[in-house]
C-alpha cells in the first residue's frame, strides 16, 4: 500500500468497499515500460480501468491507447488523446462502430478474418489493418483462449485480402494470455509472426508493425519475473525470428500498467463454522465476484488480502462474497489463509486490485451498488 493511499482510506468515512488507485504508481509503471522496452511504443488496454484520470495522465505522457470499444474511444479522446494515439483493437465490431470510430480519426483497426477485412474497407477506406493471429495462452493465468485470432498461416491471406481491398496491410497483433509468467511466452508467437511477414512480403506486401499484446503481470500472492526480463526475452526472440529487420513494435498492457497502483478495503460481515469442529472458516466479505473480483473465476487471480492483524496465527478460510448467489465463493479450492483473530467488523486490503474490477462490478445484482473508485 502507498503512503497516499494509506492517508486516504484515514480520512474516508463513506461505508462499503471502495477501489483507492493511486496515479503516482501508474506513472512509475508507464516509466518503467519506457525503459524495459525502449523503442516500443505503449498502448495502454484501456479496459483494464477506463477511469478518466488515468487516461488523462497517460495521454500528458504521450502514452497510445488499446480501445475495445467506441465507448472506450471517446473515452480517450475525451482525456484529450489525438485519434492518430488510438488502435481499435478489438477483432469484434460493428460496421457502424467502426465508421464511427473513422469519423473521429481513428485509423487502426484489428482484424482477424476476412469478414472483418469487408467491414472495415467499407467503413473506413483506406485505414490500416494488424491481423491478430491466434495464441495458445499458455503460461498464463487468465488465457485469452481461441476466442481470438486467425490461425498463423492465414494471416497472410487474410492481409493480402485487406490489401486488395484498398486497406493498408499495417503488421501482426497477438496476446500471449494475460497475466503471463513466462518470458518466452512470446518467442512462439514472434516465430509465427516473422513466418507471416516473409509470406507477405513474397506477395509484395511490406508489414512494418508487430503488436506485442498485453500480458506483462501485476504482482499477487504468486511472484513474478522482472519486467526487464521480459523485454530482453522479447528482443532477443525479435532478433532471433527477425534478423538485423527487426520491425517496428507496439505493446498494449493492461494489468501490467495499472494492477499495482489500486487497492480494495472492503470488509468482513459475517465469519461462520458449518459444524463445530470444522477447521476451515467461511469468511464473508462485503464484496464478491458480482462487484469487482470477477478474476477470482476458477480462483485464477489469488489476489493478496492483508488484515491489521497478520501478525497473529493463521488458519485455512473459505472466502466468499455477500450475494445469494452460490458461484459467489473466491477461493475455496485452496483456501485462504487469515488471521485465527481475524472478527466480522474487520477491514480486509485486497491489494493489487487496479486492473479489471471497477468495471467488472455488476450494476446492483443483490441491491449492491458498483464498486466505488477514488483515483487519487
Ligand atoms: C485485454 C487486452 C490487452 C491487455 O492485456 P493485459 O494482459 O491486461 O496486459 C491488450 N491487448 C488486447 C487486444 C486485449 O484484448
Amino acid at each position: 500500500m502507498t503512503a497516499r493511499i494509506r492517508e486516504f482510506l484515514k480520512q474516508r468515512t463513506n461505508d462499503g468497499p471502495c477501489l483507492v488507485l493511486d496515479l503516482d504508481v501508474v506513472r512509475e509503471n508507464y516509466q518503467n515500460f519506457a525503459r524495459a522496452l525502449p523503442d516500443t511504443k505503449v498502448f495502454y488496454a484501456v479496459k483494464a480501468n477506463p477511469a478518466p484520470e488515468i487516461l488523462k495522465l497517460l495521454v500528458g505522457l504521450g502514452c497510445c491507447f488499446d480501445v475495445a470499444s467506441l465507448a472506450e474511444t471517446e473515452a480517450v479522446l475525451a482525456a484529450g488523446a489525438p485519434p492518430e494515439r488510438i488502435s481499435y483493437g478489438n477483432t469484434i465490431k460493428k460496421e457502424r462502430e467502426i465508421a464511427t470510430a473513422f469519423k473521429l480519426g481513428v485509423t487502426l483497426f484489428a482484424v482477424d478474418c476476412e469478414a472483418e477485412v469487408e467491414k472495415v474497407a467499407r467503413a473506413a477506406r483506406g485505414s490500416r489493418v494488424i491481423c491478430r493471429i491466434h495464441c495458445d495462452g499458455s503460461g498464463a493465468e487468465w488465457p485469452l483462449s481461441r476466442k481470438f485470432g486467425c490461425e498463423p498461416v492465414y494471416a497472410a491471406d487474410i492481409l493480402e485480402f485487406a490489401h486488395k481491398q484498398g486497406l493498408i496491410p499495417h503488421g501482426v497483433s497477438f496476446h500471449v494470455g494475460s497475466q503471463q509468467h513466462n518470458i518466452e511466452a512470446w518467442d512462439r508467437a514472434l516465430a509465427s509472426t516473422a513466418a507471416v511477414f516473409r509470406a507477405c512480403a513474397e506477395r509484395g506486401i511490406a508489414l512494418t508493425t508487430v503488436n506485442l499484446g498485453g500480458g506483462f503481470p501485476a504482482r499477487y500472492v504468486r511472484k513474478t519475473p522482472k519486467l526487464e526480463s521480459y523485454g530482453k526475452a522479447i528482443f532477443r526472440s525479435l532478433r532471433k525470428h527477425f534478423g538485423n529487420a527487426v520491425p517496428e513494435t507496439i505493446v498494449e498492457p493492461g494489468r501490467g500498467l495499472v494492477g499495482n497502483a489500486g487497492m480494495i478495503e472492503a470488509e468482513v460481515v459475517l465469519i461462520a463454522k458449518r459444524s463445530p469442529e470444522d477447521e476451515v472458516r467461511w469468511v464473508y466479505l462485503d464484496i464478491g465476484k458480482f462487484h469487482g473480483l470477477a478474476e477470482t473465476i476458477d480462483e485464477s487471480i489469488r489476489y493478496p488480502i492483508r488484515t491489521a492483524k497478520d501478525r497473529d496465527e493463521t488458519a485455512p478460510c473459505i472466502i466468499a462474497g455477500p450475494t445469494c448467489d452460490s458461484v459467489d465463493v473466491l477461493y475455496e479450492k485452496t483456501p485462504y489463509p487469515l488471521p485465527v483473530s481475524l472478527a466480522i467488523g474487520d477491514k480486509v486490503l485486497i491489494e493489487a486490485a487496479g486492473a479489471y474490477t471497477a468495471t467488472y462490478s455488476s450494476v446492483g445484482f443483490n441491491g449492491y451498488p458498483p464498486l466505488r473508485q477514488y483515483v487519487i
